[in-house]
């Protein structure tokens, strides 16, 4: 197993509202080279569970377990992706992938040899030498990805690193994520408000409750090309599974409210 949660909360403490209970008994696992997405209504505390399984905030009860072993401390085989990109805008796109390996002591040439595979694998070849600034978001969404594989993580770990995009390079980056995802097999975690994304590039969903959140539903996409969310676009389930969402969200409740 990559990844287990097991009946893990997180409570935080804040000066205006008391204690804020952000997930309560969040249970789940996560198979080795399985694409897990977490969906959820804003403030459920998906992102609070992508840092603990980062081990950047530790669960007030439970166990996140990483590989078998409980996560404590920030962990080195966990790469995180956030929506921003937080490339450093003073390095070209080379020496911004390098950034995770230079703190991992990994020697120059190496460290070149390392970034320049994950461009390649990012479809980034030629703008290596090109600054944040002038790259699209898009693009540097894809260096994001190439500088969160070159460490060669376990895991995976995406909060919402679409939603920033239009939404036809969205499609396109969806599927270049999808593929250089599945050519390396990584276990990944994928936060996502898009219930219609969620369905084009899981394996399987988590569908948390309202604060706290909690696991109310665990939908498998029984449906071919993960590694193609543009194929599975055009199959006729898409729809069914979205619905399924939408209904466990009571969306169309709330829409009438
Ligand atoms: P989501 O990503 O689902 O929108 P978050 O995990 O960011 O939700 O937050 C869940 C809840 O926990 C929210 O109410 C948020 O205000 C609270 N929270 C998250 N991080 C902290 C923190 N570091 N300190 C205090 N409260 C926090
Ligand atoms: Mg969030």
């Amino acid at each position: 197993m990559a990844l287990e949660f097991r009946q893990v909360s997180k409570r935080f403490p804040t000066v205006t509202r008391g204690e804020v209970t952000a997930v309560s008994g969040v249970s789940f696992v996560v198979n080795e080279g399985e694409f897990v997405s977490v969906v959820g209504p804003s403030g459920c505390g998906k992102s609070t569970i992508l840092s603990m399984t980062a081990g950047l905030y530790s669960p007030s009860e439970g166990e996140v377990l990483v590989s078998g072993e409980p996560v404590n401390g920030p962990n080195p085989h966990v790469g995180f992706m956030l929506q921003k990109d937080l490339l450093l805008p003073w390095r070209d796109i080379v020496s911004n992938v390098e950034f995770g390996l230079e703190s991992r002591g990994v020697e120059k040439a190496a460290r070149r040899r390392r970034a320049m595979e994950e461009l390649a694998h990012c479809h980034l070849e030629g703008f290596e030498h090109q600054y944040p600034y002038q790259l699209s978001g898009g693009m540097r969404q894809r260096a994001a990805l190439a500088r969160t594989l070159a460490i060669d993580p376990e895991i995976i770990l995406l909060d919402e690193p679409f939603s920033a995009l239009d939404a036809q390079t969205k499609l396109l980056i969806q599927n270049s994520f999808a593929k250089v995802i599945a050519e390396q097999r990584k276990t990944t975690l994928l936060i996502t408000h898009d219930l219609a994304e969620a369905v084009l590039m899981s394996d399987r969903i988590l569908v948390l409750s309202e604060r706290p959140g909690t696991v109310i539903s665990e939908i498998r996409v029984d449906l071919p090309h993960r590694d193609e969310p543009l194929k599975r676009r055009k199959m006729k389930e898409v729809a069914g599974y979205a619905a399924q969402i939408f209904a466990l969200l009571k969306l169309e409740e709330k829409a009438n409210a």
